[in-house]
């Protein structure tokens, strides 16, 4: 898919993805193209010098994360996957290496299933590209083989900070190659909703193609969001007026498609290293956009045989699957926090 058809693409979700009522006035909101997707951010009740700092600081601190944080280009992130595959130490800055121990963290919790070390696997299945779908042929079984056999996890790496709060990086596992791209926009949401709360912003909602992270109220009113039907539409609105984030996974947004015409998930179960199958998409609720974002991945890997044990792990009341004929299934958490739309309701099933 071209960028700009992406960008129409994205923009069509994020007007469906971000309702708010028409009778306040409009908040103040800002757009950046940042990890390949549209972002919206939109703040309530800030004068507007206190907007457009924020606005310029968030513009330059997206930049750099989409410059440090990236899987292939080349950047601070390339050069640490070097490094561990030389089996070398390397310095890095404090971002990652808070992305990294908050990777190991997810990892363990969600038994493995949100891996952000089988960067190897992800570029191997050609998913380290930004058009889709996917030219690449399909991996032979034995090169896929190989890497699953190696283990890379994000716990092969050891971090040692100096006196003057330098890190130093060092993988075990000179199969470990870092793709954050199942966590990047979540933790990016996270810092810019930290920036905003500093600046004594009152509310914020940062809605990254369809994943969003909000704080406080918008005039007193909660923020609205609207979770993606990967089939089209929306499944429903969640409203909230706390610090939480709604994240959706899926295999409808990216894929490739093998010679048969097939389409294969841009997610990969690391137990495996093959595109899962199963469900289309997985959606969360949770306190903060690293973990809703890890969580939405894990989920998707996890399916509807295992979702209980990333929902324990992971500490998650209220997600929703989808599989692959379109249905739809919804903790009883997220049956009372949903407003779902018209025909829906009767459709959902309860997972208990
Ligand atoms: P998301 O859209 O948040 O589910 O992230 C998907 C992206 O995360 C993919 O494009 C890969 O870069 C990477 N990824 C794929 N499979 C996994 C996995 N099992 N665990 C962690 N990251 C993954
Ligand atoms: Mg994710």
């Amino acid at each position: 898919m071209t960028r700009a058809r992406n960008l129409l693409r994205i923009w069509a979700s994020l007007t469906a993805g971000l309702l708010m009522s028409c009778s306040a006035p409009a908040p103040d909101n800002a757009e950046f193209f940042v990890f390949g997707t549209l972002v919206e951010v939109a703040i309530a009740n800030a004068d507007s010098a206190t907007a457009q700092s924020s606005f310029q600081e968030l513009q330059s601190m997206f930049q750099s994360m989409h410059r440090d944080w990236h899987a292939w280009e080349p950047g601070q992130l390339t050069a640490i996957n070097e490094a561990f595959a030389a089996g070398q130490t390397i310095s890095a800055d404090q971002s990652i290496a808070i992305l990294i121990q908050q990777s190991q963290a997810l990892e363990s919790a969600s038994g493995g299933r949100f891996n952000p070390a089988i960067g190897q696997l992800v570029g191997l299945w050609g998913f380290h590209t930004s058009d889709y779908p996917i030219q690449a042929p399909v991996p032979s079984a034995t090169a896929i083989a190989r890497l699953v056999t190696a283990q890379p996890s994000s716990l092969d790496i050891r971090l040692t900070a100096d006196a003057a709060q330098q890190w130093q990086l060092h993988s075990a596992n000179v199969a470990v190659q870092l793709d954050f791209g199942g966590i990047a926009k979540g933790y990016a949401a996270d810092l810019a909703i930290e920036l905003l709360r500093s600046k004594a912003v009152p509310g914020a909602i940062v809605n990254a193609g369809g994943d969003v992270r909000a704080y406080g109220t918008r005039e007193g009113q909660p923020w609205r969001i609207a979770v993606q039907n990967p089939l089209g539409g929306i499944i429903g609105i969640i409203e909230t007026a706390a610090d939480e984030a709604v994240f959706t996974s899926g295999n409808y947004q990216r894929f490739g498609e093998d010679e048969n015409g097939f389409r294969y998930a841009h997610i990969l179960d690391p137990r495996t290293g093959w595109p899962v199958k199963q469900v289309l998409s997985a959606s969360v609720i949770a306190g903060s956009g690293i973990v809703a974002d890890a969580a939405a991945t894990a989920l998707v890997v996890a399916g509807l045989d295992e979702w209980r044990e990333v929902a324990v792990g992971m500490n998650l009341d209220a997600l929703l699957l989808t599989d692959e004929s379109g249905q739809v299934y919804m903790t009883r958490e997220m049956r009372t926090r949903i407003e779902l739309t018209e025909g829906m309701a009767k459709a959902v099933v309860l997972l208990d």
